[in-house]
């Protein structure tokens, strides 16, 4: 079978395109320009911090059909796939209830014709069980336990022989008092009510971060540090906007982890050109007032945590430009109409990262057919389709053309076909496969995002369009562990220091604890879960007991207002003294770390698995808001239904 083209002769079409693979020890610096004219000389990139190391050799350039040979099928995807969905939970019996219905209104546009190049097996076979990934993405598996699980779980509630909650208890009367509050005069009364009433409205926001730190067992080790948050600066003045058009109202308040709005009507590409006529542009290309303002920090969030933030105006504002209802593929007309709203580097960077979500889909066909070619950010908005390489393109051109500082970044991603390395194995050579974008954001900080893995993700052999707002929000710290740049440049660490090809391997060595998608929709950072990796042992005679902690994620983070309502109560489920006595071990929590001691002997037999639940629903109500009271008082008794946030084997 043959290759589409010999990978010179793809780089030398790469490099006439100078579509954002950067030549070999070239800097991955793009500019709208280089695009379009393919003459001038790119910009100097930003400075580098420090000294840099040599740049490893480039085994493959990025979007290399995948070589089809008779090796291993571990070995024929490129890394620079979406973002794998995570595995379903793992079923049990008795049956699950019925499932959501898939979100209705998200039907993909239709595809440009293809032409029926490859209608044979090309030889590329499906991987085995873990790459056939399920379309229901949000790994959410809700249990309906039934009596099989509920009655073995008496015990729970004050089995303190069999396991210790060690971390002291939150114990309000401990604190001091709080300053007695200044009586103010009758003549000042208003004008003093009328201040505190504005400085309230300006710090509200950290009224409620004075929580008690959280409980920590002087043995353990500490948390990885989180990356401090920046001070909060100063807003930048608001420009002042015409008056906003009436014709559409903005969805306020809506949690960064929501998808954003999709677009009303997706037309198709040929019905508005038909007749001719230019296809209408977007009545509503501004957003309301009302919604710019609200795109700040929420009430509790930090001025610059990205992770808290309302981006409720840009996602909306970006929903209002479907791809096939523009009157150009002009790059530079639909960088203008998604951004000039919005004042904030941030927000306009936002902006066409949730748009690429909406507009750009994952190009399976051509990837799994090895008939990937370069492209140009008008062939995308033109095509609708892209691979890693052509998201990364597109955002960086939209970003410069509204004036943002952006480069592609080019490097090893762990995505899609990404085999976690096995102790003892050798540590393969780098590989580049996978492109992402930096941008400069507020505050001239430069901020790591994957518009491609933030736009969907591959399924088996197909592509499913859904948001990841994580891949924008994330801190670059956490990005670095998944994204290893060509450049160490572009790592953008909190500590300066870039990662060793090494330490980004050995990383997830022996495999990271399965994070499900639950977990970070309810807010809980998956970086932060203790033990961090996959296999626990029940015996270990150095260590007779188990911590278990993870954290939100971010330290304002208040499920109800930023994420997807009243917390759940979580629990442990564990097999047991040999494996024998199943059942749960509620998490103590101060809201925003959850920790719990387990003696090893109590986790179960070795090849079971225990997860970190949150409890769904209980006694036939929705289970958000419940409190470990009611839980003790009433489990065991009711029905409760579980889904699942993490899972460890036992060895
Ligand atoms: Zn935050």
């Amino acid at each position: 079978m043959a290759e589409p083209g010999s990978i010179k002769s793809r780089i030398a079409a790469l490099n006439i395109e100078q579509v954002h693979v950067p030549a070999p020890n070239s800097r991955p610096a793009y500019t709208y320009d280089q695009a379009t004219s393919a003459k001038k000389k790119p910009p100097p990139p930003p400075p580098p911090p420090g000294q840099r190391p040599p740049i490893p050799p480039r085994v493959q350039t990025v979007n290399n059909p995948p070589i089809l040979t008779n090796a291993p099928t571990s070995t024929r995807h490129l890394g620079n796939q979406p973002a794998p969905v995570k595995p379903e939970t793992p079923n049990r019996t008795p049956t699950l209830p019925p499932r959501p219905p898939p979100r209705s209104n998200s039907k993909p546009p239709s595809l440009p014709p293809r032409t029926p190049s490859c209608p044979s097996d090309r030889g590329l076979t499906k991987k085995a069980s873990m790459e056939s990934i399920s379309t229901v993405s949000s790994g959410i598996s809700t249990l309906s336990l039934g009596s099989a699980m509920t009655g073995r779980s008496n015990g729970t509630s004050n089995g303190g022989q069999r396991y210790e909650i060690r971390a002291p208890a939150y114990d309000p009367t401990k604190l001091p008092p709080l300053p007695t509050k200044k009586v103010l005069e009758d003549s000042k009364q208003n004008k003093q009510n009328n201040s505190i009433l504005r400085a309230m409205r300006s710090t509200s926001n950290v009224a409620t971060t004075s929580r008690a730190p959280p409980p920590q067992l002087p043995s353990r080790p500490a948390l990885p540090a989180r990356p401090e948050s920046k001070t909060v600066e100063p807003e930048p003045p608001r420009r002042a906007l015409p008056p906003p058009p009436s014709a559409f109202t903005f969805a306020l308040n809506k949690s960064t982890e929501t998808p954003p709005p999709i677009p009303a009507t997706r037309p198709s590409p040929t019905s508005a050109t038909e007749a001719g006529a230019p296809p209408p542009i977007p009545l509503a290309s501004r957003p309301k007032l009302d919604a710019i303002m609200a795109s700040k920090p929420k009430p509790g969030a930090q001025g610059c945590c990205l992770v808290c933030r309302d981006f409720s105006a840009p996602d909306g504002h970006a929903a209002q430009f479907p791809r096939t209802s523009l009157p150009s593929s002009d790059v530079g007309w639909l960088a203008t109409q998604l951004t000039a709203p919005f004042p904030s580097a941030t927000d306009k960077a936002r902006a066409i990262f949730v748009w690429l979500h909406h507009n750009v889909d994952y190009d399976v066909h051509s990837f799994f057919n090895g008939t990937v070619s370069g492209t140009t950010p008008e062939r995308t908005i033109t095509s609708g389709l892209a691979v890693c390489e052509g998201y990364a393109g597109l955002f960086a051109a939209l970003a410069l053309k509204a004036g943002l500082e952006c480069v592609v970044v080019s490097g090893h991603g762990k995505g899609f076909g990404h085999n976690a390395l096995k102790p003892g194995d050798p540590l393969p050579p780098f590989k580049c496969g996978h492109a992402w974008n930096a941008v400069r954001i507020d505050n001239g900080e430069w901020k790591l995002c994957d518009p491609c893995w933030g736009a969907g993700n591959v399924s088996g052999k197909n592509y499913n369009r859904k948001f990841k707002p994580s891949e924008f929000t994330k801190s670059n710290d956490d990005f670095g562990y998944k994204h290893f740049p060509s450049d160490k440049a572009y790592f953008f660490r909190s500590d300066g220091r870039p990662l060793t090809w090494e330490e980004y391997m050995m990383d997830d060595m022996g495999e990271r604890v399965m994070a499900y998608g639950t977990a970070s929709d309810e807010g809980i950072r998956v970086r932060s879960i203790q033990p961090p990796m996959k296999h626990i042992k029940v015996r270990d005679p150095q260590e007779p007991v188990v911590r278990f902690q993870f954290s939100a994620v971010c330290q304002h983070w208040d499920n109800e207002r930023h994420g997807a309502g009243k917390p759940y109560l979580l629990t442990l489920s564990v097999g047991g003294q040999n494996g024998r006595d199943s059942h749960h071990i509620p998490f103590n929590t101060d809201g925003k770390v959850w920790w719990l001691d387990v003696n090893r002997f109590e986790l179960g037999a070795p090849g079971q698995k225990i997860n970190v639940c949150a409890v769904t629903k209980f006694d036939g109500r929705d289970g958000r808001g419940l409190t470990l009271d009611q839980w003790k008082a009433k489990q065991g008794r009711v029905g409760q239904s579980w889904s699942y946030f993490c899972m460890w084997e036992l060895v």
